[in-house]
């Protein structure tokens, strides 16, 4: 992450970076911030503060058309399905940076 906003705002110091992560990606928060000022060290990035936004998974059941919202990786209906298709939680983007 740190290398793409470098790549994308050359030149400039960047104050703040937001990114959206999803439920489902695995990735943990407070993993991020852990190495994220190692890893902005040298780079535009440094100094720079990290805002996560945490997006929940949304599926919907291809059974029985119900929505649920699920903070776990694998999910099942209510109804019993697991034949869910997933609508939001696959996320891993920055939403935007902040420069100087
Ligand atoms: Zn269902």
């Amino acid at each position: 992450v740190a290398e793409r906003v470098s790549r994308e705002v050359p030149g400039t110091r960047v104050r703040r970076v937001r990114l959206e992560i999803g439920a489902r990606t695995g990735l943990v928060a407070e993993a991020l911030e852990f190495g994220y000022d190692l890893c902005c060290q040298g780079t535009a990035l440094e100094g720079s503060t990290l805002v996560i936004e945490h997006i929940p998974g949304r599926a919907r059941c291809r059974s029985c058309a119900q929505e649920l919202e699920t903070e776990d990786w694998v999910a099942l209906c209510p109804c019993g399905s697991a034949d869910l298709e997933w609508l939001t939680g696959d996320e891993l983007r920055i939403r935007d940076v902040e420069v100087e």
